[in-house]
């Protein structure tokens, strides 16, 4: 009955992981992976999540109120 519970479920999704190199060609070019917390479904999204590693390279943002 899981396929009743994804039916109904409104999906929360965590992170799981990137997709890098070939696999992103066998994705059909999705860049991450996401499961949902409440009934499990995977779903591929076609931006990068920033685990962290990315941080720091763009800076901080603009303040805003500056205009
Ligand atoms: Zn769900």
């Amino acid at each position: 009955m899981n396929w009743l519970r994804r039916l109904f479920c409104a999906h929360r999704y965590e992170w799981m992981r990137n997709i890098y190199g070939d696999e992103i060609n066998l994705s059909g070019g999705k860049r991450s992976l996401w499961g949902c917390t409440e009934c499990g479904k995977v779903q591929a999204r076609d931006d990068l999540h920033d685990d962290g590693d990315l941080r720091g390279i763009a800076g901080p943002l603009p303040e805003r109120g500056w205009d």
